[in-house]
């Protein structure tokens, strides 16, 4: 399969420092900052610096170290906010059946309150 990136997404627009984003932690292959529209207390968004439109585009064009970093980046995270304790829900949207609003791969890190059942029903 063939994937498309379409670089005037809003997150390569936050890459290319054109939208400001409230960073949570940079390293070299990752950034990591607050969702505009929380859905928890604690809401961030992990992305990989490269073109990536969805998880498996990354897991099958990525190389071992964006993906090393970009693992390591989401671990990173739940240590700066303390979520070992309590717990935490990571969700990685794809493609239409998935809702993706953002063509860029992101994981959401949610936590802070109960998060209720993974899906609804409908
Ligand atoms: P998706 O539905 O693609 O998995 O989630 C996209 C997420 O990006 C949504 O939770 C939305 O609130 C967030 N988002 C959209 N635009 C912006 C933005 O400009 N800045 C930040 N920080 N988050 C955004």
């Amino acid at each position: 399969m063939a994937y498309t990136y379409d670089d005037q997404n809003i997150f390569a627009k936050i890459l290319r420092g054109e939208i400001p984003n409230d960073t949570v932690l940079e390293t070299e292959h990752s950034l990591a900052f607050r969702d505009i529209t929380p859905q928890a207390p604690h809401h961030v968004l992990v992305i990989p610096k490269g073109p990536y439109v969805t998880y498996d585009h990354f897991a099958a064009e990525a190389s071992d170290a964006e993906i090393v970093d970009y693992t390591r980046a989401v671990g990173q995270i739940c240590q700066i906010l303390g979520l070992e304790e309590d717990g935490f829900r990571l969700i990685s949207n794809a493609g239409r059946a998935g809702v993706q609003e953002v063509p860029h791969l992101h994981v959401h890190i949610l936590a802070g309150r109960p998060l209720g059942r993974m899906l609804d029903k409908a």
